[in-house]
């Protein structure tokens, strides 16, 4: 068993990675997923790391070509790809020696006070005894689809509930620019955002991936969420994971963005 974080000084991190990471040319990402495993190992010396990941969807759409625009259909695919997930992580952990643990949630869940209270304990004595919780939304039993929106949103929650100290969130988006880089060549990333400005928040989402559900406007919204309780984001690349390698391991800021009330006035 682990000793109390507290007496270690130990952080607690959710790190959020998104389809389009996990997914390439209609299968499951093998060496990207390999690389993350890699981190999240590297992380977990030194912290708990609680792990949101999407891909469901995309996983089950590698074993079962059913049309993914009917809500039914992705629902049976987020089924059918769960299992896949789980054991491709489960299988690159164990070289590792680490044991994952499956918790699915659903928009009611975090709706309800003491269901949110029975998750956290969970996921704290799954932390306690070194396990890496995989969390995602039960979207195949969920009423509405995305009920809770998006996996970015679910992971600002979790960061909350959990009591976490930050959200990272890996994505194909590397950071937050001061203009669309899709559009602009000279789009600059801005490296520490205190605020975010409300118009940002009300634009819609836009995501590359046909997957995805994000875009930069569901991490915005995630990043303002987490602002206003006091934690911090960190945006960056999940395909180049050395942004996020240099910020959480070697405490060097090069690129991503971090979203911080630290520092602001
Ligand atoms: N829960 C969805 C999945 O696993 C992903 C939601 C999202 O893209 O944010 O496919």
């Amino acid at each position: 068993m682990r000793p109390k974080r507290s007496a270690l000084g130990v952080r607690r991190i959710v790190v959020k990675v998104g389809s389009a990471v996990l997914t390439q040319n209609d299968s499951v990402a093998q060496e990207r997923m390999k690389a993350l495993v890699e981190f999240l190992y590297e992380l977990k010396k030194e912290n708990e790391v609680i792990l949101v990941s999407s891909g469901s969807v995309s996983a089950g759409y590698t074993r079962l070509n059913l049309d993914r625009n009917i809500l039914s259909n992705k629902q049976a695919l987020a089924a059918i790809g769960q299992p896949v997930l789980m054991h491709y992580y489960k299988n690159k952990f164990a070289k590792y020696n680490v044991i994952i643990a499956q918790v699915l949630v659903t928009a009611a869940n975090l709706n309800r006070a003491d269901d949110i209270q029975r998750v956290k304990n969970t996921i704290d004595t799954l932390l306690e005894n070194g396990v890496i919780p995989i969390i995602n939304e039960n979207d195949a039993t969920s009423t509405d689809e995305l009920e809770l929106g998006d996996n970015d949103q679910l992971s600002a929650y979790i960061a909350k509930y959990t009591d976490s100290d930050m959200l990272i969130i890996l994505s194909d988006i590397d950071a937050y620019y001061d203009k669309d880089p899709r559009e602009n060549a000279d789009a600059s990333v801005l490296k520490i955002v205190n605020d975010i400005p409300a118009g940002e928040l009300e634009k819609i989402a836009t995501p590359n991936n046909v997957f995805a559900t994000g875009g930069i406007v569901t991490k915005l919204k995630a990043a303002d969420y987490l602002l206003k309780s006091n934690k911090d984001m960190f945006l960056a690349s999940g395909f180049d994971l050395s942004d996020v390698k240099s910020y959480m391991l070697d405490r060097e800021h090069i690129g991503g963005t971090l979203f911080t009330c630290k520092g602001a006035e």
